[in-house]
């Protein structure tokens, strides 16, 4: 730890251009996922020292997260880097050689089946029968056209009419339906068929947007996401690969895992004031709290990335240092689960939209005003999780790059039945992870929405025994021997995700992630210390919402208006132009 003339007067320092003195602005970081990890390296290059990480659990990446399963690595969350010039985690995955190439054709097949450049998307029935490729293909040609025009509303402003559902999936149900029914060369059962294939292709649709439904998503505001051209790539390394890289630019002693947050009291300089890292160690006063400055320089910080817990009895820098006894007032006090207690000029928060719904009312004190309680209500954020299982020898033939599962009796009638459905009617599709000299014999199953919840109760050995029996009904092969191993996900049940990504819902719209994005206290007074609470998160970004390369932006743009308002001193001068310049992407 350095003393506080030290680290105010290195001025040799690389990171020396950020502000200094008794007034270094003091950051804390909620979550280490990419938005996390991008707005502190962002902070800490433009020399602000005083930055920490607080991370709830025992790892960096959140919803980044390669895990080791047989002879590879899966991706248990993001998996694909969707598009290149103009992503930054394609440009940093290049710049560190992590990629490898995928083609123009597999992207413009892509949205489903984006393991594999090669070979074909097969489509069996819940009879036991596979569609022929070009029934199939007919179909695809169908849906991409109707697809495409869902992107119209907001892209081209076409209004809503009163024929036109307010969901992207009644809209697609609607047009399809038409136009299958009006087939006049399809007999009765054809058109049956491809009913029930527009149903598989509308949940394979709500897993790609992780809702429940595609009638959950808002038709009009649909088309403002944002898709950047070029391939999808995947990282061989695993896509920790690039939480790797963020982290690298972060000292240990800025990040603090398993340090899950429990309170953000803003908008006060009485509760928050003192002095910077006064140490309160009995924690008597101010609820039962250790109240920590940030440590500055190379010293501060603790349970380091080793997951193991600060302890401030045994690490110094937890306490008061000689460098921190500066009287200081401070707007933000940020208290841990464990009691700990960290001050802050300025609060930097990314957890998930789904955290924010489930917390909102208890973790923000005083409350969150209400068109930001409204935004966080209004968006939507479910459950896509994914169900990978390794097979002792494939069944599939080598041409097929994944396996889709059209329930025949399932034609889209809506009754009571429909909501009774069990789990596993929701699983759409297996993916055949390629190449097998990579990753062996192993299938990617999704499913998605509240029958995701359901399966994420269940052991491992219903599921396994339960997607055995899809693939055995579906290809027609009663021999099909279960998988030597399983390994799903469980992101509805996480306590700090509750979801997988979020979308626009039906009612809200992009105006509602700029609301959520929006800095607090919403004031221009300079009497109230600006950028206390700053949103980051990928459910911030309007045009690449959820999306890793959304998530990373979000992190940049919320260091971007704090060393902005340090540049102009007062942050208003000239911070609109700036902003804007920063926020595009
Ligand atoms: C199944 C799945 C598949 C995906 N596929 C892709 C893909 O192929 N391509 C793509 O680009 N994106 C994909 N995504 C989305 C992408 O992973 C996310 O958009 C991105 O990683 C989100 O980053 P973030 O920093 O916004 O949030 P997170 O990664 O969720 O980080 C937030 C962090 O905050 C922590 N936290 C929460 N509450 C607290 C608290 N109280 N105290 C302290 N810490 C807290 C969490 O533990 C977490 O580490 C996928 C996501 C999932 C789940």
């Amino acid at each position: 730890m350095q003393s506080c003339e030290e680290s105010s007067e290195s001025v040799d320092e690389p990171h020396s251009k950020g502000p200094r003195g008794s007034e270094e602005p003091h950051v804390i970081v909620i979550g280490g996922g990419l938005a996390g990890l991008a707005a502190a390296s962002r902070l800490l290059e433009r020399g602000f020292r005083h930055v920490v990480i607080l991370e709830a659990t025992g790892h960096l990446g959140g919803r980044v997260r390669s895990k080791e399963f047989c002879q590879t690595t899966v991706e248990l969350g993001a998996a694909w880097i969707h598009g290149a010039r103009g992503n930054p985690v394609y440009h940093l995955a290049e710049e560190h050689n992590l990629l490898v190439e995928t083609t123009e054709e597999e992207h413009s097949l892509g949205r489903i089946s984006l393991y594999s450049t090669v070979g074909e998307t097969c489509y069996f029935t819940s009879s036991g029968r596979r569609l022929p490729r070009h029934f199939v293909e007919e179909f695809r040609d169908l849906y991409d056209k109707v697809f495409n025009l869902t992107q119209e509303f907001f892209q081209r402003n076409k209004p809503l009419d009163s024929e036109h559902s307010s969901s992207v999936g009644e809209f697609i149900r609607e047009v399809m339906r038409k136009c299958i029914e009006e087939e006049p060369d399809d007999s009765s059962q054809t058109k049956r068929v491809k009913l029930a294939m527009l149903q598989q292709a509308l949940k394979v649709e709500s897993c790609e947007s992780s809702a429940s439904s595609m009638d959950d998503v808002s038709l009009a505001a649909f088309g403002e996401w944002t898709e950047i051209p070029g391939a999808h790539h995947i990282i061989p390394t695993g896509f920790t690969s690039i939480v790797d890289i963020l982290q690298r630019g972060i000292p240990s002693s800025s990040i603090r895992i398993s340090k899950p947050v429990r309170r953000v009291l803003w908008d006060s300089t009485e509760h928050c004031s003192g002095f910077s890292g006064s140490a309160n160690q009995n924690g008597s006063s101010d609820g039962g709290c250790l109240e920590n400055g940030i440590g500055g320089g190379g010293g501060g910080g603790g349970g380091g990335r080793n997951g193991t817990n600060g302890d401030s009895e045994k690490n110094p820098t937890h306490n008061m240092e000689p460098c921190c006894r500066v009287a200081r007032t401070f707007p933000v006090r940020v208290e841990c689960e464990d009691g700990e207690c960290f001050l802050a000029d300025h609060v930097i928060l990314t957890a998930s939209l789904g955290v924010l719904k489930e917390r909102h009312g208890t973790l923000f004190d005083p409350p969150l005003p209400g068109d930001k309680v409204a935004a966080i209500e209004k968006l939507g954020i479910g459950t896509t999780d994914k169900i990978f299982l390794e097979f002792e020898e494939p069944f599939w033939g080598p041409e097929c790059n994944s396996i889709q599962l059209v329930w025949e009796d399932d034609v889209g009638e809506e009754s009571e039945q429909d909501q009774l459905r069990p789990w596993y009617r929701k699983v759409c599709s297996f993916d055949v992870l390629y190449p097998a000299s990579r990753y062996g014999h192993v299938l990617g199953g999704w499913v998605c929405g509240d029958e995701a919840l359901e399966m994420e109760k269940l052991d491992d050995e219903t599921v396994a025994e339960t997607c055995t029996e899809l693939l055995r009904k579906f290809m027609g092969n009663p021999n099909i021997v279960k998988p030597r191993k399983i390994l799903r996900t469980f992101w509805g049940s996480d306590p700090y995700t509750r979801g997988s990504y979020s979308y626009t819902r039906v009612g809200s719209n992009g105006a509602d992630i700029d609301t959520l994005a929006e800095p607090l206290p919403y004031t221009d007074s300079t009497k109230i210390q600006p950028l206390q609470l700053l949103f980051a998160g990928e459910a911030t970004h309007r045009k690449f919402y959820s999306t890793t390369h959304g998530a990373l932006l979000t992190g940049q743009r919320e260091a971007g208006r704090i060393v902005e308002m340090y540049a102009y001193g007062d942050g208003s001068e000239g911070k609109e132009k700036k902003l804007e310049e920063l926020i595009r992407y």
